[in-house]
Formats: structure tokens, sequence, C-alpha cells
């Protein structure tokens, strides 16, 4: 059984994708040392001018960790801070193992991410399966962020791969429209059950949920 698909690479944004996250409970213990409550100081790390900052590579780590400190008292240091900050994520397993097989049956597997630098270092340090893609698109390396042009470029450049050949799993409408407007095969992510049944649809997975290309 040979796949019919024209998919060549699978593109996985991070955030709710194959990582769960709540910027809430970051807040929660940040804010135990501060001056602002939790639901102001979540808002801070994570909708806020100063977050897309730091996620287009414009704030270092300490200069994001001064701006936060300024702006809501927090006490403790740096250190404090990034293990605060950073500690917020749960793998989506279902996902990972997604991840595990396409890359077993030799499909290429990409990172695309509008992050930081300190979640990715925390990522790297606590889950092993964030070594095994073929390579990473993470905004504050370049510049820009998803739904921009420009870092959708970077990801074909770094694949060699484009429109129709890339399969796109992202829970932003915005980005994944984006990625469709290139031709790429785009996917809504709203649970893990229903983006396996996309990719079923789309012929990159079997009914019975192998790829059908190990025997190919
Ligand atoms: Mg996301």
């Amino acid at each position: 059984m040979k796949s019919n698909s024209a998919i060549r690479a699978v593109v996985f944004d991070l955030g709710k994708v194959l990582l769960d996250f709540d910027y809430g409970i970051a807040a929660r213990q940040l804010s135990r040392r501060s001056r602002m409550d939790p639901e102001p100081l979540a808002r801070l790390l994570s909708q806020s001018e100063l977050i897309c900052r730091f996620e287009t590579g414009r704030l270092s780590a300490r200069e994001f960790f001064d701006e936060v400190r300024a702006a809501s008292g927090f006490g403790g240091s740096f250190e404090e801070f990034a293990e605060c900050f950073s500690n917020i994520f749960t793998p989506i397993e279902p996902m990972v193992r997604l991840q595990e097989r396409l890359r077993r049956e030799g499909l290429g597997t990409f990172v695309f991410s509008n992050t930081n630098e300190l979640a990715v270092n925390h990522i790297r340090k606590a889950y092993p399966f964030f070594a095994n893609f073929d390579g990473y698109v993470l905004s504050y390396e370049h510049g820009v962020m998803k739904p921009d042009a420009r870092l959708y470029e970077v990801l074909e450049r770094l694949a060699g791969r484009r429109g129709g050949e890339l399969l796109y799993l992202d829970d932003r409408l915005e980005n994944v429209e984006a990625g469709a407007r290139r031709g790429w095969q785009a996917v809504l992510q709203e649970n893990p059950e229903k983006t396996m049944a996309a990719l079923r649809r789309l012929g990159v997975l079997h009914p019975d949920g192998s790829t059908g290309r190990a025997a190919a």
C-alpha cells in the first residue's frame, strides 16, 4: 500500500498542537511575589506588545525579564522568573506519537512556532521529542511572527518544499489561512481526533492509523 498523498513534510505548530500550555500557572506563581494580580499578569505574559517584542527577538530574555519586573514589581531572580514563566506546558500525547510515527515512516517533520527563547530552552530540556524534528522555524530567531508571510517563506526554504507538499497543523485560524494561501495543505487543529481524521482524508494516515508508507 503506497500513499497517494503528495505530502512530503508535516509542519507542526507547537502551542496547542504538540504542547498544551497555560500562562495562568506562571501568572499565579509570579503574582505571589509581585504587586500585580494573576489576571493582568497573565495578559502581560501572553498577549501584550511586550511578549510580541520578545517573540520577534526584539528583546532578549534578560530585557523581557527587566520589563516584566518593572511592570509587575516581581521580587525574584531572573532564574526564578525563567522557571515560572516557561514551566507551563503539557505534552499532547496523541500528537507527540503522531509526529514520531510520521517521522519513522519517512515524512519530514518541522516545528513552526511563535515562541521565545525561555520557552524553547525549557521545552528542549523537558521534552525529548522536541529534538526529533528535521528543522525548526522559531519566530524569535527570525524577527517575524505567523501569520507574516516571511516566516512561511523561511519554512519553505528550510524544508525545500512548498505548496501541497507541505501539510500544516495549527490551532489558530489566521495562521492556517496564511498557509492555505500559499497552497499548503493546512488543517486547523481543534483536537487530536479531528486532526487525525483530517490526515486520513488527505491520505497521510490510513484508517488503521499507519501512513501506509512503510509498506510501500
Ligand atoms: Mg498554537
